[in-house]
């Protein structure tokens, strides 16, 4: 059967001899495919009904003067929950997408700088003065990369940093040397994370604090989004952190993955 998918073991004894195991995966690839594809289908299916929901409630919440105010109320609650929703489906699109295509095919040279920045004025945004975030590059090679997914990985892992890290924290967004590669590094001073949570934190819906994680908006695939969109940039997520110590993600990128620096780019930021 030529669609069938076999899974080899080798276990080498001695000089010798040569254990070969090999396990039919086919039905376990074919359920994986299958949950893949209903999670693409059902997010897809939801998104017209909560567009018509929204263009609804955008008109109700216009006319928010003339209802009742236990109506006006109710109108809020919706439209905050249906925004709620909407991240949601945007969310697991986007890591179905993630999950189900090769990737590579919109890699360009990317100038960290230029990510950083972006990334940091939406933070800002979102922070409204209750951090500080500040952008430091010691690193002058740029990275190989897809634009959009970039700057949606980095972006998660510094709305984070605004979301959890609390009050009066620093974050900083840097683009540093690491190893033979390089890093894009989110850092932050705050409320850090119990270590005993690390090994499971890219996981999907998985959460330290259920309860406030919903409260300030999130989806609970942040992170998993992130791990997806570094899967496909040969890099990796190293996640550091201990309570009360502030958290650290870096985004690693092999050598492979940057460009030496352009002459005319370095000479304009200087
Ligand atoms: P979400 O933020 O939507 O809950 P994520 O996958 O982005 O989902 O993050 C998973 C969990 O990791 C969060 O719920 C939060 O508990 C924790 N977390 C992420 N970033 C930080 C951070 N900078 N400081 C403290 N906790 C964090």
């Amino acid at each position: 059967d030529e669609n069938m998918i076999l899974q080899f073991q080798i276990t080498l004894y001695g000089d010798d001899e040569r254990l070969v195991m090999a396990r039919d995966i086919t039905r376990l690839h074919r359920l994986e495919q299958m949950r893949r594809d209903f999670v693409a289908n059902v997010s897809h299916e939801l998104r017209t009904p909560l567009t018509v929901l929204t263009g609804y409630l955008e008109t109700y919440s216009d006319m928010a003067g003339m209802l009742p105010e236990r109506l006006g109320k109710g109108v809020a609650q919706m439209q905050s929950q249906t925004r709620r929703m909407q991240n949601l489906v945007n969310d697991l699109l986007l890591l179905s997408r993630l999950e189900n295509d090769q990737g590579g095919s919109d890699h360009v040279r990317l100038d960290p700088t230029t990510l950083l920045q972006a990334v940091k004025r939406d933070a800002e945004a979102l922070s409204g003065g209750r951090q500080q975030i500040e952008v430091v590059v010691e690193e002058s090679r740029s990275l190989t990369g897809s634009e959009k997914e970039m700057h949606s990985a980095v972006s998660n892992l510094a709305f984070n940093a605004v979301r959890y890290a609390g009050d009066g924290a620093h974050i900083t967004l840097r683009w540093r040397a690491y190893g033979e590669g390089a890093c894009l590094e989110v850092e932050d001073d705050g409320e850090g994370i119990d270590p005993r949570h690390l090994p499971r934190l890219t996981e999907r819906f998985y959460r330290v604090d259920k309860g406030r994680s919903t409260a300030t908006g999130g989806t609970g695939l942040g992170l998993a989004i992130v791990k997806h969109v570094l899967l496909r940039h040969e890099a990796r997520l190293d996640i550091d952190s201990r309570l009360g110590e502030g958290a650290t993600f870096r985004c690693i990128f092999p050598s492979s993955r940057l460009a030496a620096a352009d002459p005319v780019a370095l000479g304009r930021a200087g």
